[in-house]
C-alpha cells in the first residue's frame, strides 16, 4: 500500500501547483486501508474541512485509477479539540450571501457594460487564475451588485465546492470591530481567508478613511491572493480617485484587471426596460414605448425599474392600452410631477423631521453638532433640490453669509464619499424631498 501511496502523491503532485502540494498533499498519510477506504491522519478539523472539499475527490479519483475500484477517503485528527471552533467560523461563512436571481443570463450586455461583463465571466469560469482581482467601477444604479453576485452565483455551479462569500466592505468593516471588541480576531482572520475561496467585496470606497481597517483588509487581500483565490472588489469610483484609501492597498487594486461600468446608451436602456418587462412581469412592452421611457430616464437603473412597476400597475386599471400614445399620456404627468420645483422649506421641513430637531432649530445660530449637521445637510439639498441660489440659500437659513451655505455643501459632498451612513441618509431625504 505503502508504494500505491507514493504512486497517488505522485499523481497529484501533478494535477495541483507546488504550493498546494506541499501544503495540502506532502503532509498526510493514510492509516489504514479497509475494503474501499482509507483512512488518512490530518492534523486538525480546519485542515480536514479544507482538503475535503478541495482534494478529497482528486484524491479518490488517484487512487481510484490506480487500485481500479472504487475508493472513499476517510480521516482521523491529530487535534480533534481544535475541530469545534473552527467549526463555528465555517457555519458562519457557509452563508455565501448570494442573491441566486442575479445571473449573466439576466445581465443585459451593451456597449457599456460589456467588458465588465466579459471580465466577470472570465473570472467565474476560472476564478484566481484569470485577472486577480477583478475591479470594477461605475456610478449608482448602474448594477455593480448585480455583476457580483452573477460571478459568484455562475463560479458556484461551474465549481461545486468553491466557497463563495459576498460582502459589502461595511460587512467587514463590522465584523473587524466585532472581531477586535470581543477578542476573536482569529475567527475573524479565520473567516476571510481560510474559508473563502473566492470574496466578492461590493462598494470598496467605504474603506476610505478606516486605516485600521485598510491594513486588515490589505493583509486578507494578500493571504488570499497568495493562495490563488480570487477577489473581486466593486467601487463607485476609479481605484485613482481613492484618495483616501492607502497607496499600497490601491496598488494592489490594480494588479489584475479595472473595467469600469458606464452610463448604458440608449439602446441598452431599452433593452434592460423590455427584458425586466417580460421577466419581471411577463409584460410585452412595445419598442416605441420603450424607447420613451428610457429617453425620460437616463442614468439610473433603478429608476428604469420603478417605471417599469409604474406600468404594470397601470396596466391592471380598465382604460390603460400599452400604446405609445396610452403610456405617454399616463407618464408625462409622472415625469413632471417628479421633476415638480422643490422648496426650500420643503427641504427644511423634511430634514428636521429626519433628524428629529425643528426647523427653527435648523435656522438658529446654534452650532451644536446635532444641529448643524442636519443644517448643513439641508443646505446641501436646498442647493441641489431647488434653483435657488447660494446667498438666498444662506438669507433663508436665518441670514446666513453665502459662503458658509458654498462651505457646507462642499463639506456634506467630500464627506458622503466616505461616510456610508452620511450617504444613505441624504439619498434617502433627497428621494423622499422629490417625492
Ligand atoms: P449599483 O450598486 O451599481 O448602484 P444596483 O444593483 O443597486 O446598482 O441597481 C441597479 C439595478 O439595475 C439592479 O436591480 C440591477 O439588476 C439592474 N441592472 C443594472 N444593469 C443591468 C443590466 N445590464 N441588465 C439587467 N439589469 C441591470
Ligand atoms: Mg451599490
Amino acid at each position: 500500500m505503502e508504494q500505491v501511496w507514493r504512486q497517488a502523491q505522485e499523481e497529484m503532485r501533478k494535477r495541483v501547483s507546488g504550493i498546494e502540494y506541499r501544503k495540502w498533499v506532502a503532509p498526510i498519510s493514510p492509516i489504514e486501508w479497509h475494503n474501499g477506504t482509507v483512512r488518512i491522519l490530518v492534523q486538525d478539523g480546519e485542515f480536514q474541512s479544507w482538503f475535503a472539499q478541495k482534494y478529497e475527490e482528486l484524491l479518490e479519483q488517484v487512487l481510484e485509477s490506480i487500485l481500479e475500484k472504487p475508493i472513499s477517503v476517510e480521516y482521523k485528527l491529530k487535534n480533534p479539540e481544535l475541530f469545534e471552533s473552527k467549526d463555528l467560523v465555517r457555519k458562519e461563512v457557509s452563508e455565501s450571501n448570494l442573491v441566486p436571481h442575479y445571473t449573466f443570463e439576466n445581465f443585459v450586455v451593451g456597449p457599456s457594460n460589456h467588458m465588465a461583463r466579459a471580465a466577470g465571466v472570465a473570472v467565474a469560469n476560472s476564478p484566481g487564475r484569470s485577472y486577480n482581482p477583478l475591479f470594477v467601477y461605475g456610478g449608482t444604479g448602474l448594477g455593480k451588485p448585480h455583476l457580483l453576485h452573477a460571478i459568484g452565483n455562475q463560479a458556484a455551479r461551474n465549481h461545486p465546492r468553491l466557497r463563495v462569500l459576498y460582502i459589502t466592505s461595511e460587512t467587514y468593516v463590522n465584523d473587524l470591530m466585532s472581531g477586535i471588541r470581543q477578542n476573536r480576531m482569529d475567527h475573524f482572520r479565520s473567516k476571510y481567508r481560510d474559508f473563502c475561496d473566492l470574496l466578492l467585496v461590493d462598494d470598496i470606497q467605504f474603506l476610505a478613511n478606516k486605516e485600521r481597517t485598510q491594513l486588515e483588509f490589505f493583509h486578507t487581500f494578500n493571504a488570499l491572493h497568495a493562495a490563488g483565490k480570487q477577489v473581486v472588489f466593486t467601487s463607485d469610483r476609479d481605484p485613482h480617485e481613492l484618495s483616501d484609501i492607502e497607496d499600497r492597498l490601491k496598488s494592489r487594486f490594480e494588479w489584475g484587471l479595472i473595467a469600469d461600468i458606464k452610463q448604458p446608451e440608449l439602446e441598452t436602456r431599452v433593452a434592460i426596460l423590455r427584458h425586466k418587462a417580460e421577466s419581471r412581469y411577463g409584460m410585452e412592452v412595445p419598442n416605441d414605448v420603450a424607447m420613451y421611457l428610457a429617453e425620460k430616464i437616463k442614468d439610473n437603473i433603478r429608476e428604469l425599474e420603478s417605471c417599469l412597476n409604474r406600468l404594470h400597475l397601470e396596466l391592471q386599471g380598465p382604460h390603460f392600452e400599452m400604446t405609445l400614445e396610452g403610456v405617454t399620456e399616463s407618464f408625462d404627468s409622472y415625469f413632471k410631477r417628479q421633476t415638480r420645483r422643490v422648496t426650500v422649506e420643503q427641504v427644511q421641513k423634511s430634514v428636521a423631521h429626519r433628524f428629529s430637531v425643528t426647523v427653527p432649530e435648523l435656522l438658529s445660530p446654534s452650532r451644536k453638532k446635532n444641529i448643524a449637521l442636519p443644517r448643513h445637510i439641508a443646505m446641501y439639498l436646498a442647493r441641489k433640490l431647488t434653483l435657488v441660489s447660494f446667498p438666498e440659500i444662506g438669507e433663508r437659513f436665518g441670514g446666513r453669509d453665502h459662503s458658509s451655505v458654498m462651505a457646507a455643501c462642499k463639506k456634506i459632498e467630500k464627506n458622503m464619499k466616505v461616510d456610508h451612513k452620511l450617504h444613505q441618509a441624504v439619498t434617502e431625504l433627497q428621494q423622499r424631498i422629490k417625492r
